[in-house]
């Protein structure tokens, strides 16, 4: 890609998955139209309020970029939750990314369970038809209680029936699961839980992040109920231990190689699960010395 004088003025903070560092990014909204879990601070501040931009705006940005941008071939769609735009508009977007970038390969975004349980299978189809292959859904948990508690907004069930259509479509799935979510006291149900939505699921690719607070725990505390203890980098890893042995993955790609992470592994599963765990088991024995940290705040 070269950049001139760059086609799109952005709203600062901006955020993408690690996966899409070398796209071009795309903001059809300001901020996450949820806002509400109460881990995540990403588009806390004033000027991140959620928004729609103006179709009008949209178009004029892919048509200049289009002008100045070569050799575009991958796009993401920003901020939180560019999914939550009608069908119609989505299509319009994916068809002006098409005409302007004859290179191009692929289309991702953020997506929340609920943006999808207002589109059919048919017209998630006809956006994987121009373009839209990967969708990334914050998952956090598969335990109800879990997600009550962060103030998700969503159930497995739901987080399930999304998935479930996402698939349909033909669109591949990038879940995230935060380990830690739960605290002490509801950690095994987190990561029992977490394991049965995502083999019910079968995403193409899954990550496993740390709970961490950007600006302080007293708002996740306070969500959460009061007895919120967290995990140390042990106790973490015993979470993820449980976690990925309980699961059953046909071809799911695997990592945990964010910098929250304090152990980095990366694999197929189910393929690689015993070499996964142990991993883990080895990363936990006495010999090896952990960061005794609990949760960063950074
Ligand atoms: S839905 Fe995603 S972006 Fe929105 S508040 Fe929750 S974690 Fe943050």
């Amino acid at each position: 890609m070269m950049f001139n004088d760059f086609p799109v003025q952005y709203i600062e903070p901006v955020y993408r998955p690690p996966s899409e560092a070398k796209s071009f990014i795309l903001p059809v909204t300001n901020g996450c139209s949820w806002n509400h879990c109460s881990f995540c601070s990403m588009y806390t501040d004033v000027q991140k309020k959620f928004s729609v931009r103006k179709e009008s705006d949209v178009l004029t940005d892919i048509q200049r970029a289009g002008e100045q941008l070569v050799g575009v071939s991958r796009v993401f769609l920003a901020d939180g939750d560019a999914m939550t735009l009608s069908f119609r508009r989505l299509l319009t977007v994916l068809k002006a990314l098409n005409h302007a970038f004859l290179e191009l390969r692929r289309i991702g975004a953020y997506c929340l369970p609920r943006n999808v349980a207002r589109k059919s299978v048919e017209e998630l189809t006809e956006l994987k038809n121009n373009g839209l292959s990967i969708l990334y859904v914050g998952v956090e948990s598969g335990d109800n209680e879990v997600l009550t508690r962060i103030k998700k907004g969503e159930t497995a069930e739901t987080t399930y029936s999304a998935l479930q259509k996402i698939k349909q479509a033909g669109i591949k799935t990038s879940v995230m699961v935060l380990n830690g979510l739960g605290g002490q006291v509801l950690s095994e149900q987190h990561a029992v839980n977490s394991a049965k939505l995502i083999n019910r699921a079968q995403p193409d690719y899954l990550s496993i992040l740390v709970l961490t607070f950007h600006r302080g725990r007293q708002r996740f505390v306070e969500a959460f109920g009061g007895d919120f203890a967290e995990l140390d980098s042990k106790e973490l890893l015993k979470e993820m231990h449980l976690f990925i042995s309980e699961l059953n993955l046909n071809s799911t790609v695997f990592r945990s190689d964010h910098i929250s992470n304090h152990l980095v592994l990366k694999g197929i599963l189910g393929r690689d699960k015993p070499a996964l765990l142990q991993a883990i088991r080895q990363a936990l024995s006495p010999e090896c010395e952990l960061p005794t940290i609990a949760l960063r705040n950074i």
